[in-house]
């Protein structure tokens, strides 16, 4: 039978690899970075941006927690699935709502059955588990979805880790029982008739939690492929742990998880952390960074972080970048991005985004193919002296 995804490996070079995701509305290439598309739009830039030749982004993410929010499920199932309601027709993945509704602390109360906080539209109050994120994430019509997991803080001590970790893998379980349900009943928006060696059905994947602590991420990873998923991210990382210790943690785990299915780390990260990932065998990554920091004025270059609020850049008239070949850096200087940025013009975020989210995807790109042509050892020491020279 014809499965959701399909992952083929091309190339390796170390620990990293290169490949192709196939999925129901298209290929992706690997290792790949998926910009942020929180409520159904990625901040900041338009769709034919995305897709244009500066970008070509694949695949997006899309937040179940805000779009349940508001619009709501009924809104987005009238018009036809989220790929419908926002104009894109490429791949979409969405989060299950899991990290945001943790993200709330205090505002929300976690568990067995799920997790009740207030909205922060209305201040009502809501009910997240398992089935419901599977419900919302159906009608979405998502192509690749998440389980609904729990995340314990990065410093969590071994037996909050570990309550954390079984939680999240009897959420699994139920997330697994749900997903299956809904695509049997038809609630999967997204659904396309089967091809190329594809089901057209919504994927699913699981999620390893067990914060800093080997052995409970080994027995997290061996217990959520044993329910079995499309793929396999790691939760619970980049949560205020040091690098190192991320690092640490991935250098072990990654070895061990199975070879034939896509990994995904979830919410990093810096430049720098795509390429320390991908050494480490990540295929997939998502992070508000490029967006984020973006419309806060910062710019992601070969050289480090360049902050455009600064009076150095008065009468510059360099691009952000001399090596990027973005819209932005053929066009425009560093001298008249800080004026738009200093004059509270909303082009300022639309370009400083714009560059940020071109310099990722082509970060990545230039990943693909040194992996490809068995330079990616010299490809990461250039990029990170490059990045941490502070010659901006
Ligand atoms: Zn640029």
């Amino acid at each position: 039978m014809s499965k959701p995804t399909q992952f083929s490996i091309e190339s390796r070079d170390g620990m990293a690899r290169s490949g192709a995701l196939a999925t129901r509305r298209g290929m992706i290439e690997t290792p790949v970075f998926m910009p942020v598309g929180t409520a159904g739009s990625v901040k900041g830039i338009r769709f034919e941006e995305l897709e244009g030749d500066d970008l070509d982004a694949k695949i997006i993410l899309g937040n179940t927690y805000h779009l349940w929010l508001r619009p709501g499920l009924e809104t987005i199932r009238e018009c036809g699935g989220l790929h419908k309601f926002i104009g894109w027709q490429r791949p979409i993945l969405t989060d299950s709502g899991g990290f945001q509704v943790w993200s709330l602390g205090e505002l929300r109360k976690i568990t067995e059955e799920g997790t009740e906080f207030r909205s922060h539209v209305d201040g009502s109050l809501r009910f997240l588990s398992p089935e419901v994120s599977m419900e919302v994430q159906a009608a979405l019509g998502s192509d690749i979805a998440m389980i609904f997991d729990e995340c314990a803080p990065g410093e969590a001590d071994r037996e909050t880790a570990r309550r954390s970790m079984e939680l999240t893998l009897r959420w699994a379980k139920r997330s697994r029982a749900r997903f299956d349900q809904l695509q049997a009943e038809g609630a999967d928006s997204g659904k396309l008739p089967a091809g190329n060696d594809l089901s057209g059905a919504q994927a699913l994947f699981g999620i390893v939690q067990g914060a800093t602590h080997h052995d409970l991420r080994r027995e997290s990873l061996a217990r959520t492929v044993e329910i079995g998923f499309d793929g396999y991210a790691i939760g619970g990382l980049s949560v205020g742990e040091e690098k190192p210790v991320m690092w640490d943690v991935l250098s072990r785990l990654t070895p061990e998880m199975p070879e034939e299915y896509p990994r995904y780390l979830m919410g990093v990260g810096t430049p720098e952390d795509l390429v320390e990932g991908v050494s480490l065998g990540i295929d997939m990554f998502d992070c508000v960074l490029p967006t984020r920091n973006g419309r806060n004025g910062q710019a992601f270059t070969s050289l480090g972080k360049l902050n455009i609020k600064n009076a150095q850049w008065t009468s510059d008239d360099r691009p952000l970048d001399d090596t990027c070949e973005c819209a932005v850096c053929r066009r425009h200087t560093r001298a008249y991005l800080r004026h738009l940025y200093l004059a509270g013009e909303m082009l300022a975020s639309i370009l400083l985004t714009h560059h940020n989210l071109a310099f990722f995807l082509d970060t990545l790109r230039r990943v693909r193919q040194a992996i490809r042509s068995g330079k990616f050892t010299e490809f990461r020491r250039e990029f990170t002296e490059s990045i941490n020279s502070g010659v901006v």
